[in-house]
């Protein structure tokens, strides 16, 4: 598996290029700047297979429109978070799939694994390819997704942290914004789990 990330918009939102084997791969929050997507995908050769949203928020979903535009790909979003007000999604949000907990996704020669940690907001997912989690604004290096947003819920946040320690496995983190980490660093030493 490779992973290229740009950070993308004025809220410096992890944007991720995921691939496996072929010429596709897997856009993760294109969140802005669709046109500094579109170079990467273009220096790697690569064309997008599907776009996975890990929510709604604006900074998250900026560039989808202007990707699909482009390369008419599917666009997943667990539709919880299709009940957003506008002024957090930036408009209506465009999706084509709606995806839930413990479904799994061929892309890009990979597969993903679809966990539901609502709290940040309601549709929140991580994503898990191989030993990769793709946290959104649920968990970051050291910290957690703000919970005080219309469509938070601090309870469901901590239900979700919770069932995140409960993974044996040490995945690798890619955040939502920030740098990455590991399940284990954040066990260790991230004080909201
Ligand atoms: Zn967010």
């Amino acid at each position: 598996m490779e992973i290229e990330v740009l950070q993308l918009g004025m809220l410096q939102t992890n944007c991720y290029l995921v691939w496996g084997s072929g010429s596709s791969c897997v856009v993760i929050d294109p969140g802005d700047q669709a046109y500094r997507v579109q170079e990467a995908l273009e220096k790697l050769e690569k064309t997008p297979d599907a776009i996975l949203l890990t929510h709604g928020h604006f900074d998250h979903v900026g560039a989808v429109r202007d990707l699909v535009a482009e390369y008419a790909c599917p666009v997943y979003l667990c539709q919880e978070d299709l009940a957003l007000p506008p002024r957090m999604t930036g408009g209506e949000l465009y999706c084509t799939h709606n995806y839930q907990e413990g479904d799994k996704l061929s892309l890009a020669g990979l597969r993903f694994a679809v966990l539901h940690t609502p709290g940040h907001t309601p549709g929140c997912v991580c994503l898990q390819c191989e030993d990769a989690l793709f946290t959104g604004d649920t968990l970051f290096a050291g910290t957690i997704g703000r919970t005080d947003l219309p469509g938070s819920s601090q309870e469901k946040m901590a239900q979700s942290l919770k069932r995140l320690t409960q993974i044996p496995e040490n995945y690798r983190i890619f955040p939502g914004h920030g740098e990455d980490s590991t399940l284990d660093e954040e066990k260790r030493s991230n004080p909201y789990l």
